[in-house]
């Protein structure tokens, strides 16, 4: 069980299994991810087990939690947002940034799978836009592989630091300006110029995804 078979399943709302339960006790961000759906899903059925007064209409019944659901539906989507900070997170979606998440939830198993690159094939590839030195020089680097990415090749790199894993994307031929950030389920990147082209860093930590933005532009 990985984290993208664990919230693909969660999503299916056929209740956790066994595998998915020992996934969740060891990763914080399936946790969080489950959580936030078992307080929206208390607050829709506590919508439907609002009583109804004697001697009302079926249709009068209907009516009335339908709209309870609604606002339950509304106001549990607002404490979503506002724990992740507020509103302000909708509208600084960075489209490049989401992209990479995207590929790392859809792609990045099937880029593990097909194997890494060699080492000094890796370093020829990165090296004019980000060094493989710089790389290792932030932590251990398990994976390097082309693959294709907004009709161009990127390479997919995994990274382990002292605070976790996170996922890089480089982008030799995607030129950007200035570092933007997306979330989505449970994920955050950053992307970010390097070289001639670009850079995003991807995790489940945002704190992880951070420094190492951080540590790439400084
Ligand atoms: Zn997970």
């Amino acid at each position: 069980m990985n984290c993208l078979d664990y919230r693909r399943q969660l999503l299916c709302g056929t209740g956790e299994t066994d595998g998915m339960r020992v996934h969740r006790l060891q990763c914080a961000g399936c946790a969080s991810e489950w959580q936030e759906q078992a307080a929206f899903e208390g607050a829709l059925r506590a919508g439907l087990e609002v009583p109804v007064p004697a001697g009302f209409g079926e249709r009068m019944a209907n009516a009335q939690v339908a709209r309870r659901r609604r606002f339950l539906a509304v106001a549990a989507t607002a404490l979503v947002a506002a724990g992740a900070g507020g509103y302000a997170w909708l509208a600084r979606q960075d489209p490049l940034a989401l992209a990479n998440i995207d590929f790392v939830m859809k792609e990045e198993a099937n880029s593990i799978m097909m194997g890494a690159i060699p080492h000094a094939e890796a370093q020829a590839a990165l090296a004019a836009t980000l060094p493989l030195d710089r790389l290792e020089g932030l932590g251990q680097v398990k994976h390097v592989r082309p693959c294709p990415f907004n009709g161009a090749t990127a390479y997919h790199v995994v990274l382990m630091v002292p605070q976790g894993k996170v996922s890089l994307l480089v982008m030799p031929s995607t030129r950007i300006r200035g570092r933007h950030h997306a979330e989505k389920e449970g994920m955050h990147a950053e992307v970010m110029p390097a070289g001639n082209g670009s850079v995003g860093v991807i995790g489940i930590d945002a704190a992880v995804v951070d420094s190492v933005a951080g540590a790439l532009k400084a």
